[in-house]
């Protein structure tokens, strides 16, 4: 699917005869969370939902489709991802034994974000794009790093995005990791990439949005992280960082004559509402309280910490504004979900359980709701038309008081017929591959060479 095909859903008159219809949201943009379940017709104008109810009669010029029963929903949204990682799926491991979690970053993540080069950015996201699409995915909050090709990288995964036709929140790790002038490149980066969208306003629903990205405290100085701040006051944008993933945050910070990274955070007026902060693992009750206050989002991204073995995060203390990501492990929201209940329920039921999976879950879509100012995670009239088509097999009854068991045990990406956004199919079960398979495998091969891990 090209982006002028994508376009091409600003003309779409169609109405889906005989839906199952499941979505979380009223449109009402002040209104909370309220999943429902109904049987109907679904009407689409151009990149918004029109319509839907019972037997909606056909209007003139309208594409009618009798989908015979099957269940739309709306499309996934990923509040934490690396879509800089996805040519690392299968590398080879370093020789070096990975014992903890700052072994992972200096024998992996560092040295292939110093690996990628601009062709290979932009591949990797169209890469981790076309996983996400089959899995549903229609939005992803992207954390990119690659230190030796900074400026412009986010037009590429732009690009990549729009080839795929997804919708992306984008930034810039920035780090002082590569000293002064690369970290003066970062903040350059995220600031041009936030100018560009400022200049764009676009009509419609918004295809992309902008945060201030920084890789996480314990790679930044007092002087950036002031920097850091006042971007996101001149832009009023919120961070998109790391913040706790492990112990090493707070050791590093109570080095610097800080309680924690929190504190040194929200000294340098880096608790912007609206800021996503990734992981929380070792965070105190009163870290809570005070992302509570500020209006920040604390995201789990519960199958990472495990492979990583930086602890459990203390999910039942999460702030209101919670939500699930992927950390680069994949765009399958729907396993990240059910491998987060499942991890809850290990040492006993709780401290998650279906309750905890529903407020997370739903977490996602108010992220969207916010950072794009459009009733994401509805499918009533005026939302836009972003949605998931599922087989027409469906193998138990959904109604509305089991429609979080559906997406716990019985949802799957192979389930997956069609996904939609702004109204037009970008994905149909059958696509071909957005790139030829073997010039993926070479770009990869020469990335893991170059991080010597292969000769
Ligand atoms: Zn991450």
């Amino acid at each position: 699917m090209s982006a002028k095909e994508s376009a091409a859903g600003a003309e779409n008159a169609l109405l889906l005869k005989n839906v199952v219809i499941l979505d979380y949201y009223p449109v009402d943009m002040e209104a909370g969370p309220s999943p429902q379940v109904m049987r109907g017709d679904l009407r689409i104008r151009g990149e918004r939902i029109a319509g839907r109810g019972p037997d909606l009669a056909p209007q003139d010029g309208e594409k009618v489709v009798d989908m015979q029963g099957v269940t739309v929903l709306p499309g996934n949204v990923n509040a934490h991802g690396h879509l800089y990682a996805t040519l690392a799926g299968g590398m080879p491991q370093p020789r070096v034994p990975l014992e903890t979690f700052t072994d992972i970053l200096t024998e992996i993540w560092w040295p292939l974000d110093r690996a990628l080069d601009h062709e290979a950015v932009y591949l990797s996201a169209l890469a981790g794009a076309w996983d996400a699409v089959r899995c549903g995915t229609t939005m992803i909050f992207d954390h990119h790093a690659s230190l030796a090709a900074v400026g412009g990288s986010l037009d590429r995964i732009e690009q990549a995005l729009e080839e795929i036709g997804l919708r992306g929140c984008l930034c810039y790790e920035t780090t002082d990791r590569g000293g002064k002038g690369q970290r003066d490149i970062c903040l350059e980066e995220n600031e041009r990439y936030l100018q560009k969208l400022a200049d764009r306003r676009p009509a419609g629903v918004p295809r992309f949005r902008g945060l201030v990205g920084a890789h996480a405290s314990f790679t930044l100085e007092d002087k950036t992280l002031q920097l850091l701040g006042d971007i996101c006051s001149r832009y009023d944008t919120g961070l998109h960082i790391h913040l706790a993933e492990g112990p090493t945050d707070r050791e590093v910070s109570r080095e610097r004559g800080w309680p924690d990274p929190l504190e040194r955070l929200e000294a340098n007026g880096l608790l912007h509402p609206g800021s996503v902060f990734a992981h929380g693992v070792d965070l105190s009750p009163l870290d809570m309280q005070t992302l509570e206050e500020h209006g920040c989002w604390l995201v789990h991204c519960g199958r990472s910490n495990m492979n990583n073995g930086v602890g459990r995060a203390p999910v039942d203390r999460f702030p209101e504004r919670c939500a699930l990501g992927t950390d680069g492990l994949d765009d399958n929201l729907w396993g990240e979900l059910r491998t987060t209940y499942f991890r809850g329920n290990e040492g006993g039921r709780g401290p998650m359980g279906h309750q905890g999976a529903e407020r997370f879950w739903l977490g996602n879509y108010r992220l969207a709701r916010e950072t794009f100012g459009e009733p994401f995670g509805s499918l009533d009239t005026g939302a836009p038309a972003d949605f998931i088509v599922l087989d027409t097999f469906r193998k138990t009854p959904l109604e509305e008081d089991n429609w979080l068991s559906h997406l716990l045990f019985c949802f799957h990406p192979w389930d997956i017929a069609a996904v939609y956004v702004s109204g037009a199919p970008v994905y149909r079960r059958g696509d071909a591959p957005p790139a030829d398979a073997a010039f993926l495998q070479d770009t990869a091969a020469r990335l893991w060479k170059t991080m010597g891990l292969v000769r």
